[in-house]
């Protein structure tokens, strides 16, 4: 079969990885092959126990508290706001009980499968050794907290039977004697699992699909439906295809939108910076849960970052966020330099549930989404593409797929 993929980020390099290597001609839209997309600087964790949409009655009492700090865990550019009110009000509206345990129950489903796929895939690709299992440690800054993260593992372990393990302070600094500041607890998650370098694994994705397949160096800026099959008609000319996958992050909306479907997608950046010259490193990542940013060890240096600023895509990036986020962690981490360092923002593709659009267009099984993966695009990617490829063979979908669908939007 004659397939496009549109973009080349994680999601699409492995959805373009795993066709080729079920033997279809594949053809890449990427117009900034050598870019540096929300893909390549991610804080490179497989998050398997991470099944908690984001939208959820807990996180309705704090955001106002966040918004409060311009440099806190959430921020929203005002300016943008008129823009950002259909996705913010679905997101209020998926704040309920029910539709966070609908949300988990999907997430949990995609888990199971997430990182067999990932060492499937690394496999087919020649990629071996990228992932490491390295647990994983939140700190916390007051008992609630604490008890809050073990609610949640307890919720997990019930969910998927990911073991956890309540710390002291002394002995969080037993396995990361760099934590020297003062904390109140911490919950130790052996089950995550750490990426070497999130670019690197692009990169690789990138050129096994690129050398086996064809890449167009251009953007797609329609769609068509025709009888021969679906027009992809691009800055470098058009031409058709049997089917075609929309896999552009946070841009797939305006193809979707061209194509006369609905769907809300907005952009949840984050920031970080990576370290590469400390002279050590710590020995598995860790998450500041109050504060809503990570420290992880990639192989070539320390990356510390995240928050959620809900922007347009195209608004210029606010670095004073990633020098918050070092300033804060130097509280646990004294020996963390305040300057330094190469700082770097990326767009969380979002939708308002914290679920991934994995779904044929609605009436026509020749144009297939996947995007939206939000907080969990690198974990989830592997995944996306296997059910991708299932996506795109002749028959019904399959119901389990239901939550991830389109028509949700419609
Ligand atoms: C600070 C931060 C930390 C994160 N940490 C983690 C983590 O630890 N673990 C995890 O699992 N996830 C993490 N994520 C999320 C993860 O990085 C994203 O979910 C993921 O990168 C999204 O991948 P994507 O391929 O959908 O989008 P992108 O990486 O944005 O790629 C989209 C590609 O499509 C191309 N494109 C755009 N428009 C078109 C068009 N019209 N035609 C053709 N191509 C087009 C773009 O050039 C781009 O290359 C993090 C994100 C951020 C910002």
């Amino acid at each position: 079969m004659k397939i496009a993929v549109i973009g080349a980020g994680i999601i699409g390099a492995t959805i373009a990885t795993r066709l080729i290597s079920t033997d279809h001609e594949v053809t890449i839209f990427e117009p900034d092959p050598d870019g540096l997309p929300t893909s390549s600087g991610n804080a490179s964790l497989i998050a398997l126990p991470e099944i908690a949409p984001i939208a959820s009655p807990g996180i309705l009492t704090a955001v106002p508290k966040w918004l409060l700090d311009p440099l806190g865990p959430l921020t929203l550019r005002w300016k943008d706001v008129p823009a950002l009110t259909p996705w913010l009000l679905a997101f209020l509206a998926s704040a309920t009980p029910a539709r966070g345990m609908r949300a988990r129950t999907a997430l949990t489903f995609l888990m199971r499968s997430a990182l067999k796929d990932h060492q499937e895939l690394g496999q087919q690709a020649g990629l071996t050794g990228h992932l490491r299992q390295t647990g994983y440690i939140s700190v916390h800054d007051t008992g609630a907290s604490v008890d809050a993260a073990l609610r949640e593992a307890a919720v997990v372990k019930t969910a998927l039977g990911y073991d956890f393990t309540r710390l002291t302070p002394g002995e969080a600094r037993q396995m990361v004697p760099q934590l020297e500041g003062p904390f109140a607890g911490a919950v130790h998650q052996p089950v995550y699992w750490t990426a070497t370098d999130p670019l690197a694994i692009l990169r690789h994705y990138q050129a096994y699909a690129t050398g086996k397949g064809r890449l167009i160096p251009a953007r797609a800026e329609r769609l068509r439906q025709t009888e021969a099959g679906v027009e992809v008609q691009a800055s470098s000319g058009s031409e058709t295809f049997d089917k075609v996958v929309v896999a552009a992050g946070v841009w797939s909306r305006e193809l979707v939108r061209r194509l006369g479907a609905k769907v809300l997608l907005e952009t949840e950046r984050g920031y970080n910076t990576t370290f590469t010259d400390l002279g050590w490193n710590l020995p598995m990542p860790l998450g500041f849960a109050d504060h809503g940013f990570v420290a992880t060890p990639l192989v070539g240096g320390l990356r510390v970052g995240g928050a959620v600023e809900l922007a347009k895509p195209e608004t210029s990036p606010n670095f004073a966020r990633a020098k918050a986020m070092r300033t804060k962690m130097r509280r646990y981490v004294p020996s963390l330099p305040e300057e330094g360092g190469a700082e770097w923002m990326g767009r969380r593709p979002s939708t308002p549930d914290s679920l991934p659009v994995i779904s044929r267009h609605p009436g026509d099984d020749r144009i297939v989404y996947a995007f939206g993966h939000g907080h969990l695009g690198l974990t989830l990617s592997a995944v996306t593409a296997r059910l991708v490829e299932n996506l795109l063979k002749p028959g019904s979908a399959d119901p389990t797929l239901s939550p991830f669908s389109i028509n949700r939007f419609q």
